[in-house]
């Protein structure tokens, strides 16, 4: 499922770091396309003036692990849609996985 979490890079597990490097890509490749990414902005999934920004330090925290990165993205926004609500996708994450929510627990002391 598309989705940017937005939250720091760093609170998220290995699944979802790559998981959402994965759709961002994916985003980018929807949109140049031409298809409809109004369901995802309904829902407060993407807020695409954040995809390269957010692509860059998704791409900082996986070389900061060592995986492997070999996808640039360029993509310059011209639709301005969409918001994404962080501290929901925070509690969300948190509520959906052990591996995120140690994470999170560690950084916050939640
Ligand atoms: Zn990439
Ligand atoms: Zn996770």
């Amino acid at each position: 499922m598309t989705r940017m979490w937005g939250i720091d890079p760093a609170l998220l597990c290995r699944q979802h770091l790559l998981g959402e490097h994965n759709e961002l890509h994916k985003l980018v490749g929807s949109i140049r396309a031409g298809h409809s990414i109004e369901g995802y902005v309904e829902r407060g999934q993407v807020d695409t003036a954040r995809i390269e920004r957010r692509h860059e330090s998704l791409v900082a925290e996986m070389e900061q692990r060592g995986y492997n990165h070999a996808s640039p993205i360029s993509y310059e926004d011209t639709l301005k849609q969409g918001t994404i609500d962080e501290e929901a996708n925070l509690r969300e994450l948190s509520d959906r996985c052990p591996r995120c929510r140690a994470r999170i627990e560690e950084q916050h002391g939640l």
